[in-house]
């Protein structure tokens, strides 16, 4: 019923037709299967598939014939041989760590990851006895001169949300596996339309699906994409065991968001580019951080190592929090929400939202000031998204930096 898949389909066509498994209805569309459990044609065959002998469906927790699409598919587009997909990203980031890691172990992380996988690594593994120490992204001497014997997972975020420092994925690849560690890429906020981390050397990629690979701002979820081993068989045993499982319908939404993801990430980056290359036009904005601009310090390893620069644009605002938070009132079609990844553009004060559980002295360290402001970059014309901003512009008349 299905055709058969190729090895050499390019990543549109993995992404719209990879994965797919039509069943005997010849349907065109991937269906919703909404069961949480699948029946057997005896009590031997119950005992086959539960004793793992016999492949097959038992239960949702386990596997769900939709969400195994939705993996599939991922899995072909990242180039992983393995996807598991999780309830939301953090159940990914919480499903790697508790698979691959023991007490007494080391972690390393880097500066600036999103606020809650900070708040996990420091806050929960911390308390099973894991070790984490937090590195600068783009100091790869640091990471080498921190890394000992029990040092067993390095974990980056490139593209770092907000402020866009890029790390050299194939860098830390090598030094990763010259000391027996693995490396962990959270590859949420490029998605694999613009880069594809195992292809550079990464063990694992983690991602949030609830961003761009939805696209439209409707459900949470994740994945962990990587080998057979780690993935398909330490990552999925916890998983299923846990049960911080993806459901059948929000596995069908981001199936179906995967086969316009290229497309969307094209017009996130075409449209954030004009805007970063606009705010940093404005005598008012003090710095704008973003990776497609030719000032950023990663502007070049961007280029090489990304196929567009994503839709994030952060940039600072005189006036510290009050600024920021003027600015962000002052605008009238922006969302002020801490979603990224939608067609809608949205603004928010990282120092307030996604980064306010950490303390003043991580924040600082991790570059993120009071007067930052973070626009995600929908896909609305780019004149009224000006025209937006520059009301923001507007409000900070006479504050004084
Ligand atoms: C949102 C996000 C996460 C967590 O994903 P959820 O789906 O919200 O649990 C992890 N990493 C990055 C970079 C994110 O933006």
């Amino acid at each position: 019923m299905s055709k058969k898949e190729d090895q050499a389909w390019g990543f549109a066509t993995r992404a719209v037709r990879a994965g797919q498994r039509r069943t005997s209805e010849g349907e065109q569309s991937e269906p919703i299967f909404t069961t949480s459990s699948f029946v057997f044609a005896d009590a031997e065959e119950a005992a086959e598939r539960f004793s793992g002998r016999q492949p097959g469906n038992i239960y949702s927790r386990f596997t769900n014939p939709t969400v195994n699409a939705f993996e599939r598919r991922l899995a072909a587009l990242e180039g992983g041989q393995s996807c598991v997909a999780t309830a939301s990203g953090m159940a990914a980031i919480l499903a790697t760590c508790m698979a691959l890691l023991e007490t007494g172990d080391r972690l390393l992380v880097a500066n600036g990851v999103f606020g809650s996988t900070m708040v996990l690594f420091d806050n929960y593994l911390s308390r099973f006895g894991i070790e984490i120490e937090r590195l600068p992204l783009t100091d790869l001497s640091a990471w080498e001169a921190a890394i000992d014997s029990r040092t067993r997972m390095l974990f980056i975020e490139t593209p770092a949300n907000p402020l866009a420092e890029v790390a050299d994925i194939a860098a830390f690849a090598e030094l990763a596996h010259r000391h027996d560690c693995q490396l962990v890429v959270d590859n949420t906020v490029a998605t694999a339309a613009l880069q594809r981390p195992l292809a550079l050397g990464a063990d694992i990629v983690v991602l949030s699906a609830t961003k761009y690979i939805d696209g439209q701002g409707r459900c949470v979820g994740g994945a962990v994409v990587g080998s057979q081993e780690t993935v398909g068989e330490a990552v999925l045993g916890f998983l299923r065991t846990a049960g911080t499982s993806m459901s059948p319908f929000n596995g069908w939404v981001f199936l179906k968001g995967l086969e316009t993801l290229s497309l969307r990430m094209q017009a996130h980056s075409r449209n954030a580019l004009a805007l970063a290359e606009w705010l940093a036009a404005q005598s008012q904005i003090e710095h704008v951080y973003y990776a497609g601009l030719p000032t950023h310090p990663q502007h070049l390893l961007a280029r090489q190592q990304q196929e567009g620069f994503g839709g994030l644009v952060a940039f600072d605002v005189p006036g510290g929090q009050a600024g920021a938070w003027r600015f962000i009132d002052a605008t009238q079609l922006l969302s002020v929400t801490a979603n990224l990844g939608d067609t809608r553009t949205t603004i928010t004060h990282p120092a307030t939202t996604t980064h306010g559980r950490l303390t003043a002295e991580a924040r600082a360290t991790a570059g993120i000031g009071d007067g930052l402001v973070r626009v995600a970059v929908g896909l609305e014309d780019v004149r009224d998204l000006q025209t937006d901003l520059q009301r923001g512009l507007d409000a900070l008349e006479n504050i004084v930096s």
